[in-house]
């Protein structure tokens, strides 16, 4: 038995030994397609030889240096990549391991800003339900997914609620998507003035919900109704793109195709795409300004920031992605994996809903189609389909329904950008005959 606490404390996950390009090879051999980049992480697939040869120059050269004392060509020329690829004036990046730490420094960051231009009875966020930010305190607090925060509630600070943007699960029959759009923005003013303007430091919100609801895109003009309350009452709007940024949905940040720009980005998984961890956080000009001009002193910091090797592979990755123009890439595969998924699942009696962006897409599975009743979760059919999706050499990430039975069984699928269309096939064809098979042993 494995002396690993791993994720089940009753099973050993199988060894893998190899990796190249969208395939993951087993200790026995057994190869694997990785249609979901293990958690909407590989982006470039695995074993990138441009990448794997920046990271070794990097280490031959330096490792790491410790940020009290050094900072480094590679990160400042990742944050000259990032900043200059980005919309608007993010033009401040803060490299950290991963997403849970970009969601904290992101908390921290909005929060020192209001102190420092004077206005610390800011002390309240507001975030969404059903929303995944992260495993640390902090993020886990501003997450809004029961199953995951239901133990540790008593340890975090409190946040506002607001209901997630779900079109499939919460529009009403007697609803256009329109005035669904507008109910969700009345329930956040709402939230805004009940809880007072002068107590917020932020709204916060994955721009398209990955980890809790399986790639679930707003609605159009839904986060221009954000920016323009955030705007309004003065508060901060930051975008949790740690798993649905850096190219995933087909534009580099997913918020880019809801026609606004955040105050604070959080990006993690596919910066740099697995071969480090690594995360970050954008920031804009009034921010950075705000805090150069008072303390002088972000209030924060950890031992691996700004890591040499990390910020050397997220660069190789993201100058791939720019040099090859994976983007179109994205959009074009992207395009054909919605629509054969629509049109291939769409079809089973157990598939609600196929929704998604790019190469972000998400399936949910019903028991009753016509009143979206979800399977009952003490099936975990998602394990089942996991598992045999396995023993068919996919990988994908299926995932439980919600606690109250609101939403149901998932699977996220987020394969790497240089995924080709019999792969894609492979995908779709390989889940309709689990889904059938998975879903007919339970009728
Ligand atoms: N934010 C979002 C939107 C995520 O999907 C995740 C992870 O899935 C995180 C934050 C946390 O990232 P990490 O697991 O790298 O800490």
């Amino acid at each position: 038995m494995s002396q690993i606490i791993h994720r089940s404390l009753r099973t050993t996950p199988a060894v893998a030994v190899s990796a190249q390009g969208a395939y993951i090879t087993d200790i026995h051999g057994k190869r694997f397609l990785d249609a979901c980049g293990g958690a909407a992480v590989s982006c470039l697939g695995h074993g990138h030889p441009e990448v794997l040869a920046a990271m070794h120059r990097q280490i031959d050269q330096l490792a790491y240096a410790h940020t009290s004392f050094f900072t480094s060509e590679t990160v400042e020329q990742l944050a000259a990549q990032l900043t200059r690829t980005a919309p608007g004036d993010l033009n401040y990046a803060y490299f950290v391991s991963g997403g849970s730490e970009a969601v904290e420094t992101a908390l921290k960051l909005a929060r020192q800003y209001f102190v420092e231009i004077g206005q610390p009875e800011r002390t309240t966020f507001i975030a969404r339900k059903q929303s995944y930010h992260g495993n640390t305190l902090g993020a886990l607090a501003v997450g809004g997914n029961e199953w995951r925060r239901r133990q540790f509630a008593p340890l975090l600070m409190d946040v506002v609620r607001v209901s997630a943007c779900n079109e499939y699960r919460d529009r009403r029959d007697d609803e256009s998507q329109q005035q669904y759009t507008q109910r969700l923005l009345n329930e956040l003013e709402e939230a805004i003035l009940t809880t007072g303007p002068e107590k917020i430091i932020g709204f916060c919100a994955e721009t398209v919900v990955g980890a809790t609801t399986g790639a679930t895109p707003p609605t159009p003009g839904y986060f221009q109704g954000v920016r323009r309350l955030c705007d309004k009452y003065g508060i901060l709007y930051i975008a949790d793109e740690v798993m649905c940024g850096m190219g995933r949905t087909g534009t580099l940040h997913a918020f880019e195709q809801d026609g606004v720009i955040p105050d604070i980005v959080t990006i993690a998984k596919g910066l740099g795409g697995g071969y480090q961890p690594i995360g970050a956080v954008l920031a804009s000009e009034k921010i950075v300004a705000a805090l150069q001009a008072g303390s002088g002193l972000f209030q924060h910091g950890h031992t691996y920031i700004c890591h040499a090797t990390a910020a050397a592979a997220a660069l190789a990755v993201q100058q791939v992605i720019e040099r090859d123009n994976l983007l179109a890439q994205v959009q074009q595969q992207g395009a054909y994996l919605q629509q054969a998924l629509r049109e291939v699942l769409g079809e089973l009696l157990h598939v609600g809903d196929t929704r998604g962006r790019g190469l972000f897409a998400g399936v949910e599975l019903v028991q009753d189609k016509a009143s979206k009743t979800p399977f009952d979760p003490a099936l975990k059919l998602h394990a089942a389909i996991k598992a045999q999706c396995m023993a068919r050499g996919l990988m994908v990430y299926p995932m439980g329904g919600t606690l109250d039975g609101q939403y149901g069984d998932h699977i996220l699928i987020a394969p790497p950008f240089i995924v080709t269309r019999p792969q894609l096939d492979f995908v779709v064809d390989t889940l309709h005959q689990v889904i059938s098979e998975e879903t007919r042993k339970l009728a």
